[in-house]
């Protein structure tokens, strides 16, 4: 229960809205049960006085019946309005809360846990949570209320027969609730896993298809989802089949609560307690108190699956961000030389990545990281970038990245990742991204400089050419050059480039080479590559071996 507490107490900001919902929920339900008790009472009444001749105010009543079926109608609108608004406002505050936590954890948390799932989870366990109020809590309030009343109501005029209906109602709308609980704990469970699961390896297939295709494992993924969605079936099955008992239970309940009301108030009118109007007004009463009683069993049906989801989100959320942030990050530096000084790291500790290294970019040169795949040259650059943490001191300008923020010191630095994302919009819209505020003739030289030119004034569309998702309507070389004529925008103090000449002929290497030797001159580069002509454009080569 405390994932949903700490959930509720995220959404502290409408707990009024969700309050005043519930409020309303129970006077509907308050008024439904007086409207039918009344009536009953009412009609009771006129046929007794009808018979015996007896005067009979009936204005009171008929106000009072007339009163009561407007509030029900109007209560059960505004209850409508106000618990959807609620549930939405509630659910919009989890996701805005949901996205700052997430963000700082990009990119390293979220690769450990999976692309796929991670959207996934974002928006079917945010979605599940709507039913937390609107599902959950809703009808508990709305049943407890009905519960106490309806038995404080009815303990008026028998005391006997409110004990009897306060235990059927305890039955029915907690009694049995319980034994849904443990009908829905564990299919519950597993079909929020199941789902999840099932989410992934639907991405994965349609992301990977090409692979799959050519691996000719294309059966192999469509099992694998056959299979999960069959467990997933066959658990909601069970689901379904846990609901179906608890709903027969709440109608014996009901059956049997109304039946013993019903006897043990006849025998007061027998004895002469109770007048013959009362009787029907209680048994219509009960009956629906029972109604209101009727919803708490498939409420708390749905709290281990709301439970999971909340859990799920808070193992997301609470994931420590990979890399801290200094409590007061000290000024940028004036300079940017760049020293690393014995730095190690590891993703697993029996694997170390670096081991020892030693680095030196001064500022204003350029230095070129060239080394075999896997020696740990792009985890340089991630390190460089605080997407990393580090063991050992890396400093820029003299002071350790550590102390420094992590917006601030990627602000100095213009990148070119080793797999750079293009984002699903124009060539000039992704290009815009390194300066958005960037003038028609900037963007154009970078996109010269970057050796785009050509290729852009030959697309019908010009640089207005959508790129695709993902970048899957370019080239890999075309989409690096993007990445090159972005990071050329941005225009920092810092350059750093991870194979930026990756997938170019070698005529287009040379050009894009002096063009960047060209625009990069004065300013701090890191270089890395595996290509002679990148050693050439710098004044130094550090070469990594892969740590042994
Ligand atoms: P390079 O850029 O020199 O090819 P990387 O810095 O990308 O090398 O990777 C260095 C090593 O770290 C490789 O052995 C790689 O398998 C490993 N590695 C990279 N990313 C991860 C990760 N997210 N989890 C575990 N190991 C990783
Ligand atoms: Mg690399």
């Amino acid at each position: 229960m405390r994932e949903l507490f700490r959930i509720l107490a995220v959404a502290r900001g409408q707990w009024s809205w969700m309050a005043a919902g519930m409020l309303l929920a129970v006077a509907v339900i308050a008024a439904n049960a007086l409207l039918m008790a009344v009536s009953g009472w009412f009609i009771a009444s006129m046929a007794v006085a009808g018979t015996t001749g007896a005067a009979f105010n009936y204005f009171f009543p008929s106000a009072a019946i007339r009163g009561l079926a407007i509030l029900r109608t109007v209560g059960r609108y505004l209850e409508r309005l106000v618990t959807h608004e609620a549930g939405f406002r509630v659910l919009a505050l989890l996701r805005v809360w949901l996205f700052r936590r997430l963000e700082p954890l990009a990119p390293a948390t979220l690769e450990r846990l999976g692309g796929g799932d991670v959207a996934g989870r974002l928006r079917s366990d945010v979605d599940a949570l709507e039913s937390l109020y609107l599902r959950i809590m809703l009808p508990l309030a709305a049943g407890g209320g009905a519960i106490l009343a309806a038995t404080a109501f009815v303990a008026l005029w028998s005391t006997s027969a409110a004990g009897v209906l306060f235990l059927a109602l305890l039955a029915a709308g907690v009694g049995l609730p319980l034994v849904a609980r443990r009908l829905a704990e564990q299919p519950g469970r597993r079909s929020a896993e199941l789902a999840g699961s099932l989410r992934e390896a639907v991405t994965e297939g349609l992301q990977g298809g090409e692979e799959l295709i050519l691996l000719g494992a294309v059966e192999r993924q469509a099992s694998l989802v056959d299979d999960l969605s069959r467990r997933l079936v066959a658990e909601q099955e069970r689901l379904a089949a846990g609901g179906g008992v608890t709903l027969a239970g709440g109608i014996v309940c009901g059956g049997v609560g109304v039946a013993a009301v019903l006897a043990i108030a006849s025998f007061q009118v027998a004895a002469g307690e109770l007048g013959g109007p009362l009787l029907v007004m209680l048994l219509l009463f009960a009956a629906a108190a029972f109604e209101a009683a009727g919803g708490m069993p498939a409420a708390l049906q749905h709290l281990p699956a709301a439970r999971e989801s909340a859990r799920r989100i808070l193992e997301l959320a609470d994931s420590p961000p990979p890399v801290p942030e200094p409590a007061t990050p000290v000024p940028l530096p004036a300079t940017t030389e760049i020293v690393f000084r014995n730095v190690s790291f590891s993703h697993d500790p029996s694997l170390p990545v670096l081991r020892d290294v030693n680095l030196t970019v001064p500022a204003g040169g350029r230095v070129a990281l060239m080394g075999p795949s896997g020696s740990g040259k792009s985890t340089v650059a991630d390190i460089l970038l605080r997407f990393r943490d580090y063991g050992g001191s890396v400093t820029l300008g003299g002071i350790e990245l550590r102390d420094l923020g992590g917006e601030a010191i990627r602000g100095l630095i213009a990148v070119v990742p080793q797999q750079p994302h293009l984002f699903n919009g124009t060539i000039r819209e992704n290009i815009l991204l390194g300066n958005p505020a960037a003038e028609e003739e900037q963007v154009r030289r970078a996109v010269r400089d970057a050796a785009l030119a050509e290729w852009v004034d030959g697309l019908p569309l010009g640089l207005d050419t959508p790129v695709g998702e993902g970048g899957s309507a370019v080239s890999g070389g075309e989409a690096r050059r993007i990445a090159l004529a972005r990071a050329l925008l941005k225009d920092a103090p810092v350059f750093l480039l991870d194979e930026p000449t990756e997938g170019l002929d070698f005529a287009t290497e040379q050009r894009v080479i002096a063009a960047l030797a060209n625009r990069t001159e004065g300013k701090t580069v890191l270089i890395i590559s595996h290509r002679p002509a990148c050693g050439d454009m710098a004044e130094q080569v550090h070469y990594f071996v892969k740590v042994p």
